[in-house]
């Protein structure tokens, strides 16, 4: 569990993964170096620093089909703005954007740090970069006590211009620059830093926890989608290494995947085409045919029937929470699955003996979407979506199931040992 505690955002999210990934034996591409791959080795590239592909490959002969597994390292939350400082009755405080679906009331009365990425200039003029962490309760954002405003309970409107800059000291000389130059300093030794730009953003110090009487639960922040990316990267660690196999975590999922590095971009393509002119047959033939061939399994979590709210499933597709990972179906194609590549994914639950559920939004009802589709249509991959079932999408605090976990971590790791991914024309 110890994974989520100090992910706070799609940075620390991909160095978290790229130091597993070395530490398991990956070595790191440069996408503006010449790759020269060989097979039988492993590899792994980031983008922006926030999306992550790391691939295997297999020993001997051309690469012919790649088992793919796709989920996001964003989640939503409060980024800082640029010109963050603000000062209300004596408070320093800093203006926030909300970042992505999030739903705002669970952030008031937090403990919150801040993480993200900043630039500095060094003091011979060149640009670089750091991570920050301040891992500290160094903000909050009070609520207004219910006696300042009685309706507080009936449907309040939050607004996040006015209503949710976080309180951080009562100061009129300090600023959001100096508070960085000390933090950097702190964690990164680096005195009277020259800070050019960042992208920050507040989270949630409290630690995750296993819930209920019999600990059936697992409650933390960005479950959505940190467990998706924890648990793809379990099974690329754990496969028995015979097959191609691809993890991709994209960022700005929550934003619309609209960018360089999100999945409507072209980083997964680009990936595919190197592999394919080193590995595959070199030719936009043979990149049909190796794209053609492999399967990607895009994972993101899927909304558990609530107790508390059972009108909002449909009565035959409501997941229940600890009960195996959900396939995600949607006819309008906001969800990539069909018929065959379902198929494909149930065969590989019965194979590793895990239960699996299916999930279809209410017909009066709109659905989510994910990357499944988006990356479908840019790269033309046959793509399943499914996902842990959770409660709580987009909170602070999201809520999920403990054997849920180990579950598609099993279901994953047949799906990258498997030889004949099964989807050939009868
Ligand atoms: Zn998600």
């Amino acid at each position: 569990m110890c994974v989520f505690t100090s992910i706070a955002n799609p940075w620390h999210a991909t160095r978290n993964m790229a130091l597993r990934l070395e530490a398991a034996g990956y070595q790191r591409l440069q996408e503006t170096a010449s790759w020269q791959l060989e097979a039988g080795k492993r590899y792994y590239v980031t983008r922006n620093d926030s999306s992550i592909i790391a691939f295997q490959l297999p020993e001997g002969g051309a690469l012919k089909d790649l088992r793919m597994v796709g989920a996001h390292t964003d989640s939503p939350g409060l980024r800082l703005k640029p010109n963050a400082t603000q000062r209300s009755a004596g408070w320093l405080q800093l203006g926030i954007e909300v970042y992505g679906g999030a739903l705002l009331a669970p952030w008031f009365d937090r403990d919150l740090g801040i993480a993200g990425r900043v630039h500095l200039r060094q003091p011979d003029g060149r640009l670089t970069s750091v991570l920050l962490d301040v891992a500290e309760p160094v903000a909050i954002l009070p609520s207004l006590a219910i006696h300042l405003d009685r309706e507080a309970n009936n449907g309040r409107a939050i607004n996040p211009q006015t209503q949710m800059a976080p309180v951080l000291m009562q100061d009129d000389q300090q600023d959001l620059n100096s508070l960085l130059q000390a933090w950097i300093q702190a964690q990164h030794a680096i005195e009277n830093a020259d800070i050019v730009d960042f992208e920050l953003s507040f989270y949630d110090l409290q630690a995750p926890s296993l819930i209920g009487v019999e600990q059936s639960l697992l409650a933390s922040a960005r479950l959505d989608n940190l467990l998706s990316c924890f648990i793809g990267l379990e099974a690329l660690l754990a496969n028995d290494g015979q097959q191609g196999a691809l993890l991709v975590a994209n960022d700005h999922e929550e934003v619309g995947s609209a960018s360089a590095c999100g999945a409507q971009g072209p980083f997964l393509g680009d990936v595919l085409s190197r592999l394919n002119a080193q590995l595959g047959g070199g030719s936009e033939e043979s990149l049909i045919q190796l794209v053609q061939s492999s399967c990607m399994v895009s994972c993101d979590n899927a909304h558990a029937l609530h107790p508390n709210f059972r009108d909002k499933h449909d009565e035959q597709h409501g997941p229940l929470i600890n009960a195996g990972p959900v396939i995600k179906v949607n006819a309008n194609q906001r969800y990539a699955t069909n018929s065959a590549t379902s198929a494909l994914f149930r065969d590989l639950c019965r194979e590793a003996d895990v239960p699996v559920q299916v999930f279809v939004t209410r017909a009066d009802m709109g659905c989510g979407s994910t990357i499944g589709p988006i990356t479908a249509t840019q790269v033309g991959v046959p793509t399943v979506d499914v996902g842990v079932p959770q409660w709580a999408m987009h909170s602070i605090r999201e809520t999920a199931g403990s054997q849920d976990v180990e579950y598609l971590v099993r279901a994953l790791t047949a799906f990258y040992n498997r030889a004949n991914l099964g989807l050939v024309d009868s």
